[in-house]
Order: C-alpha cells, then structure tokens, then sequence
C-alpha cells in the first residue's frame, strides 16, 4: 500500500463515467508533477537566480510602460493604489529561512505537493460523491464521513479492499485515513498550510485510531521502512502557526488509499478482463524524400554539433549524434542522431504494418526538434537523398517510434573496431571514446 508506484488500473471504456473521470483526471496529474520534478532538479542551480529575474522582470514592466507610454503622447494614470508597496515573493524570505533553510527548491516542492493535495482531493470526493448519487445509494454526503458511507452503503467494499491489497482494514480504519486527510487537506484549502488550533484539536482527536490503524496495519518492518524514524503518518507534536509540511510518505499513502478505495468500487461494479493489453498504434506517413541532405559546415554550426548531447539521451543510447543537419528546421541548425541496424532489418519490424516488409533499413537519423525520422535507403548514404522520411510526429507518437528504434538499434558502425565494445565498457567509458571519435568527424561520416 505504501511502496506501489503511480500506476491506476485501466478502466474500460464505457464502463463507469466517474472512474474513468478520476483515472483522467490523476493521470494527467501525475505526469504534470513527474515532469515539474524533473524539470526542477534539471534547473535546481538556477532556481534563486530565476527567483530574482521574477522580481526584476515585474518592476521592470512597470519602467518600461512608463517609457512608452509618453512616446505615443499619453501618460500613465496614477491611482491611489499605487501608494502602497505592490510585489510578489517579497515576504516569502521569512517562510523559506524557517521552514525549508533557504532552499528554493524544496520551497517549491512543497508548494506543487500542496496543489496534488488539494486537486486529487476534490477529484476523488467529487466522483465517488457523484457515484453513490448516481447510483441512487445516498443522496446527501458529509465530507468527512464520505468513506464511512461507502464502507456502508456500497456491498462488499470492504472485503473487495482487503482481499485486492491484501490488509486487513476495518470500516474505522477507513473512516479514520479519511477524515486524517480531510483535515490535511483542509488545512491546505483554508490556511496554506499554517497549523491552527482547529487542525491540532482534529488531529488529537484521531491521535490514538491513527496509531491504532498504523500499528494494525502495518508490520514493523514496514513501519521502520523510513530514514529518521519518520512516521508513516504523523499524527501528533503539532505546533500553532507551524508550517504544516507534508512528507513524500504521507503524500504517497494518500495517493495509493484514495486510488485503492476507487478502483475497489469500480471492480465491484465490472467484470473487468484482466490485463488488457493496450495496443497504441502511432500513426504517420511514410514520404518519399525531398529534401537535400548536409554536413555540418560552418563554425556556427560545429558549435552546434559539438554543444548537443553525444547521445540522445541515456535512455535512448543507441542514436548517437551525427555531423547532419537536419533540412527541416530551417531558423536554426541541429544536428541529426543517428541509429545503425547491422544487420540491416525491415521497417515492418518498427511499425508492425505489412506494407514496411519489403523496405530494408541499415542507417536512420531523427531530430528531436522536429520530431521527425530520415532512413536512407539500404547500403546507400543519407546524403545520397533517396531515401523516405517520417515527418512532425505528435510527441507521443515519436517518442513511442523513437522507442522502437533505438531497441533495435546500436550506435556504432559495423566493422568498427568499436564494434563489441558494449559489453565491457561503461557508458561513461564509452561516451569518452565516442567524444574523441567524434572530434575526428572524417571517421564517422556515414
Ligand atoms: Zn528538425
């Protein structure tokens, strides 16, 4: 229950509006808050640099309006508004010193972890409300009792639980787990999070079940699972006008309870198959070339080459950079990667569709930019311009054939006397060879 990862059980379509709703409506979710993380650690040493730009850039707008503004012959009207101190992110220093030691990173977790609360939240009470509505079972909801209700009122919840996540939770654990976030989330909707004599008073109200369900539920080894003796939930020790800094432990048992509690009731209600496979095909044309191929030529474009990622990505290893540019993206040079099949192999492999059978593949360039495939044509060169081209995928699309390719695919030549040094060297090693090789451009050309 605690350790799972973010998946949700696919509905089926047409099956149950509000589950399908839900599972929408957290997936998107989910991924918003995976790439915000992501995108974080990549820009983590720019974060207080960027913070500062923000507060520049809005005094600055003001300077720059008052700038033109004359110049077209008007002036800017003053209001009494303006006599007092207008800003953003000015009083914010105190709250960040305190609670997260300066740390702007941390900061801003905890306001994206803040906005995962809340919106799961009214996500999930909103449709399972509409649900039991719409299934005649009750018809007026107190948001704390929401969970006592299902336990109650929708037949066999609580087996089908137990028996899915293998627990043993009784109707007062649930209604316990719920009103503990209710009052988590409520916190957050009514006063960012700043502890109040309500909040305390709620929680030691629940102090003694919340330690009972823990303790119940959850085997010491799981219980000392955390670093620091961090508790699974906390549920006591809160101070009066404390930040109330939600834990990643508390965030993902929130997370799995509620997604747990959902799809409990949707196979209740459905005969789901089990393990559908998702056949998600991603569609595009295959085009005869038209465009003329080229080396990197002028310096400008070497520092291009010579500024972009060695290989792709970590993941998708197998496309190494090439010295092509790519003929698409015209306003600013990139540089195309590259992938090699050796032996060469059909395109139908990739695709799965049976007119690719007959077109044999030995070389092919995408650019990430674009989003778009160049496969010259089998023993013949990319620059011979004879090959076909896959143009301006969708991103999900490209990212699901980009996929496909770089499995089968390797990024040495054949005959290199890199050839079989996959297997015993690191990648680090390796992107050591490759950049030196790379400086040798006359080697690699294809
Ligand atoms: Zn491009």
């Amino acid at each position: 229950m605690l350790f799972e990862t973010y998946g949700m059980i696919v509905p089926e379509p047409n099956t149950c509006k509000n589950y399908e709703l839900f599972y929408q409506f957290y997936s998107l979710n989910i991924k918003q808050n995976l790439i915000t993380n992501n995108l974080l650690k990549e820009v983590k040493s720019h974060l207080p640099i960027m913070n500062l730009e923000i507060k520049e850039s809005i005094n600055n707008k003001l300077q720059e309006i008052d700038t033109i503004l004359p110049g077209i012959g008007v002036k800017r009207e003053s209001t009494l508004r303006e006599e007092y101190k207008i800003s953003i992110l000015n009083d914010d220093l105190y709250l960040k010193e305190k609670y997260f030691n300066g740390n702007y990173e941390e900061y801003i977790n905890y306001i994206t972890n803040i906005q995962q609360v809340i919106l799961l939240y009214s996500s999930f009470e909103n449709t399972i409300s509409s649900y039991l509505k719409d299934k005649g079972i009750t018809d007026r909801i107190f948001q704390k009792k929401l969970l006592e209700e299902v336990c109650n009122k929708v037949s066999g919840f609580q087996e089908k639980f137990n028996n899915l996540n293998d627990r043993e939770f009784t109707i007062n654990d649930f209604s316990t787990l719920w009103k503990y976030f209710t009052f988590i989330r409520n916190l957050y909707t009514h006063s960012s999070g700043v502890i109040d004599e309500e909040f305390i008073r709620s929680m030691e109200n629940i102090h003694s079940d919340i330690q009972d369900t823990i303790e119940r539920n959850f085997n010491f080894i799981e219980r000392s699972l955390f670093p620091d003796n961090e508790k699974i939930l906390r549920n006591n020790d809160f101070i009066e006008s404390d930040l109330f800094i939600i834990t990643e432990i508390e965030l993902r048992f929130f997370r799995n309870f509620i997604i747990y509690v959902w799809e409990t009731i949707y196979l209740l209600s459905h005969n789901l198959t089990k393990e559908i496979t998702h056949q998600y095909s991603a569609s595009f044309n295959l085009l005869e070339n038209q465009f003329q191929f080229r080396h990197v030529q002028s310096p400008e474009e070497s520092e291009v080459l010579s500024s972009m990622p060695s290989f792709y990505t970590k993941k998708i290893s197998n496309f190494y950079i090439s010295d092509y540019l790519c003929p698409s993206c015209i306003s600013e040079p990139i540089s195309l990667y590259r992938t090699l099949y050796n032996p060469n192999i059909s395109l139908a492999e990739i695709t799965d569709r049976k007119e690719h059978e007959t077109l044999m593949m030995e070389r092919v360039f995408t650019c990430p930019q674009c989003r778009s495939f160049f496969l010259s044509k089998y023993q013949e060169k990319l620059s011979d311009n004879n090959g076909t081209n896959l143009l301006n995928l969708s991103d999900d699309g490209y990212l699901l054939i980009l996929d496909q390719f770089n499995i089968k695919g390797s990024a040495y030549m054949p005959q290199e006397d890199m050839e079989n040094i996959q297997s015993h060297l690191s990648f680090y090693q390796l992107e050591k060879i490759l950049i030196e090789a790379k400086k040798n451009s006359a080697r690699l050309k294809d």
